[in-house]
């Protein structure tokens, strides 16, 4: 059993403990998404039941463009599976092939409470991003998340910092719908690992890296090529001083260390150590070396796959997850009046 996550442990006495989690396919899935969400995933699905979602509902809460949503679907699903996600273990599908998630929404959205919404940190910050188009999804974006989460009695959501507020949310309304309603949903706790959960931009230390940063010195893609990788981490901002150490007035210092070591699997200390009276430019081109030859692999794969042997995959993984969505939406529906 995978010790990562011991918030599991509680419920392996009598069922599998069920882990959902997602990406949007909007913009650039990067190293953030990577380290902070798909790499802790690859370790739950050993032990567990996990859903994986292309969560393409969530991506049409920001201004996109059609023909790049649909292939973005695409590309998101084969990131999953280049990662290392196995279908004929874990279930991975597209949010909207199932359509209990905008059912049990719109239900949902009768118990959450608009101040609580109001409190979203995503709202706040993607408001003010696209301040012409604060379109009702974007604020409703945490109950879809929620229905996501809970259609699948999920016990684990395994995601980065940014996205815990929501997690919580989740559980708020399970709680909030089995007080008024009967026992239906189990109440979920947000799987979030302290290395890895926030991985910041390149450009700038005190922001999160982001899909849909604007600049693409923002970011490493997953699927950016060695000489962009190379580039990127040449001209990432570093702190004032020479030497190369984590600490709190070396943001980001620190935040490069932590990229080293996830991708090296060494101690952020013995990393500290080897650059030791060395300077930037030494621990610059080994850190783009140990990510270039992590990606390689990664996007060997991910260029292998061909799209209609995706969509086979993304066609067995709804099916799948509408039997389970299904069952619960019948629970649900009962348990409220309807008919
Ligand atoms: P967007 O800017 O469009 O919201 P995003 O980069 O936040 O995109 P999401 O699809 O919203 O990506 O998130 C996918 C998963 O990756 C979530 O679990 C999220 O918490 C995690 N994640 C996103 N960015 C980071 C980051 N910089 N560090 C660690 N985890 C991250
Ligand atoms: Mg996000």
């Amino acid at each position: 059993m995978t010790g990562i996550f011991p918030e599991l442990e509680y419920y392996k006495n009598n069922t599998m403990p069920t882990v959902f989690s997602g990406v949007a396919p909007s913009g650039v899935p990067h190293i953030g998404t990577y380290l902070g969400a798909i790499k802790n995933w690859l370790e739950l699905q050993k032990d567990y039941q996990c859903i994986f979602c292309v969560v393409d509902l969530h991506a049409m809460t920001v201004p996109q463009e059609p023909q790049k949503l649909k292939s973005k679907i695409l590309e998101v699903a084969k990131i999953y599976l280049a990662a290392g996600i196995d279908p004929a273990k874990s279930i991975i599908f597209v949010q909207s092939h199932v359509k209990e998630h905008t059912e049990l929404c719109w239900i949902l959205n009768t118990i959450a409470r608009i101040p609580e919404l109001e409190r979203m940190t995503q709202f706040k910050d993607k408001s003010k991003e696209h301040k012409k188009d604060v379109n009702m999804g974007l604020f409703d974006y945490p109950v879809l998340m929620a229905a996501d989460i809970l259609l699948y009695k999920t016990q684990g959501v395994p995601v980065g910092e940014d996205q815990q507020q929501h997690v919580e949310l989740a559980r708020t309304l399970a709680e909030r719908f089995n007080s008024k309603f009967g026992e239906i949903f189990v109440l979920p706790k947000a799987l979030v690992r302290k290395e890895g959960a926030r991985i910041m931009a390149l450009d700038d230390p005190t922001k999160k890296m982001s899909k849909s940063a604007e600049n693409p010195a923002n970011y490493l893609a997953l699927t950016d090529p060695p000489d962009v990788i190379r580039e990127k981490i040449k001209k990432a901002v570093t702190d004032s001083g020479k030497e190369i150490l984590v600490g709190p007035d070396k943001p980001a210092l620190s935040n490069l260390l932590t990229i080293y070591s996830l991708f090296s699997n060494k101690s952020v200390g013995e990393i500290e150590k080897m650059y030791h009276g060395k300077g930037y430019a030494d621990f610059k081109a080994d850190l783009a070396e140990v990510i270039v030859d992590f990606l390689k692999p990664f996007q060997k794969k991910y260029n292998e796959f061909d799209d209609k042997e995706v969509l086979k995959i993304l066609e067995k993984g709804a099916s799948k997850a509408r039997e389970i969505a299904g069952q619960t939406m019948s629970e649900v529906r009962k348990s409220v009046g309807l008919i």
